[in-house]
């Protein structure tokens, strides 16, 4: 039975899921962590779930226990049977503005972004080179959460900085979350029965971004040259004056380094409140009449709206669809009626007995026919995108 395998690594884990290319369902998933530091593994197969105890030196080490897992637990009977991986790549820059056959030199071009995503780059380079020793005869695939961002037009793309910077230091907006925006995109057509929507989509889990999709292509996103910008986040900050990062180094005696990392791990939803970067505790204290959490939630709607507000513009006030998806968008119905509320430009009545109750539905349409503008909730599977490109870049 043939099996494709989609592959998420990042700087000290890899996130993998099995897909049976007959049925393109997916079959295993699970994940090898701390890989570096100590290491641990599990995969979830059938029901049953197998952690292992293993020490993981490197991303060669975690391909190796996945493997043998996979043998040892009969989620493949041999490696033959992997006839393509599809890798999960952050950083694709300017020189991949589509998903693409992994070759040996896309992988030293990989590394090269490094530069830009240095907590991801390398691990997914890492992973492929593994893959290429242990199952060379299977078809690699590289899909960049960057590629969809690729259509934005330069006006939106440049920072105001010396041109020099970009022209020399490639620095500019690339935006993240490529692969679910566009899942949006072509799920909300289906939805709307419409080819190429205009759509405003809104990527709220623990990382978030917003996407302006016009006629179906990328023309706008929150996140810039990292994922820093944009939003407020689980514990990113998100768009803040970078004059505070010299000014907090100053007060603080704190190394640039130090006030990023709390940017980008001590901010958001988390530094603000100070109970948590999971909505759900959010949620739960401003239930129970913890004031800071209501506010924290209400800025969150706030921040959400002003970018689906200057969206409304990048879109010439035609938009098809606001749609909401991951973590957040997929099941925090009170966040997608505030930000709604928060929008005053477009008239969003919620379909209350949609939106409020929790729902695994897979789509939701959350506006009653008042509605100027249509709010969707669509579950993003940034897996099955990845499969998907996979199986037509490799012909499988
Ligand atoms: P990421 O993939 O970026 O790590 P997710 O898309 O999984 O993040 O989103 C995580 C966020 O979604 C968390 O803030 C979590 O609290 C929130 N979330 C997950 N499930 C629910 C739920 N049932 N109700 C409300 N929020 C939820």
């Amino acid at each position: 039975m043939k099996k494709l395998l989609i592959i998420n690594a990042g700087s000290s884990s890899m996130k993998f899921q099995v897909v049976d290319r007959a049925t393109m369902e997916p079959t295993a998933e699970g994940i090898a962590e701390r890989i570096t530091v100590d290491g641990a593994f599990s995969m979830k197969f059938k029901g049953e779930k197998y952690d292992v105890e293993s020490t993981l030196d490197n991303h060669d080490d975690a391909v190796k226990v996945m493997l043998e897992q996979f043998e040892k637990h009969g989620v493949i009977e041999s490696m033959e049977e992997i006839i393509g991986i599809g890798h999960r790549v952050v950083q694709g820059g300017e020189v991949f503005k589509e998903s693409s056959i992994i070759t040996k030199d896309s992988v030293s071009q990989i590394e090269e972004l490094s530069a830009l995503a240095p907590l991801h780059n390398p691990g997914a380079a890492a992973v492929m080179k593994a893959f290429f020793k242990l199952a060379p005869h299977a078809k690699n695939v590289a899909v960049f959460d960057t590629s969809f961002h690729q259509t934005m037009p330069k006006k939106n793309f440049m920072y105001g900085v010396p041109m020099e910077w970009y022209e020399k230091y490639s620095v500019r907006r690339y935006g993240m979350h490529g692969t679910s925006h566009k899942y949006m995109a072509i799920r909300a057509g289906e939805l709307l029965n419409k080819k190429n929507p205009n759509i405003i989509s809104c990527h709220l889990g623990n990382g978030a971004s917003l996407a302006a999709i016009k006629d179906g292509k990328c023309v706008n996103t929150s996140m810039g040259l990292t994922p820093l910008a944009g939003i407020i986040m689980g514990t990113r900050s998100g768009d803040i004056d970078p004059s505070i990062i010299e000014y907090m180094c100053n007060k603080t005696g704190k190394s640039v380094q130090e006030i990023t990392n709390s940017l980008n791990k001590e901010s958001g939803i988390l530094g603000l409140s100070g109970i948590s970067s999971d909505f759900r505790e959010l949620r739960t204290a401003a239930e129970e009449g913890n004031e800071t959490a209501q506010f924290v939630i209400d800025i969150y709607c706030k921040r959400v709206a002003d970018y689906v507000v200057m969206y409304q513009n990048e879109l010439d006030n035609k938009v098809d669809a606001l749609v909401f998806t991951a973590g957040i968008g997929e099941n925090a119905g009170i966040i997608r009626e505030g930000v709604m509320k928060a929008v005053k430009t477009m008239k969003f009545v919620v379909d209350k007995k949609v939106n409020d109750p929790f729902s695994p539905a897979e789509h939701l349409v959350l506006t009653t026919p008042e509605s100027e503008v249509k709010a969707l909730m669509i579950r993003t599977n940034e897996e099955m995108m990845i499969a998907k490109d996979l199986v037509e870049l490799g012909k499988l």
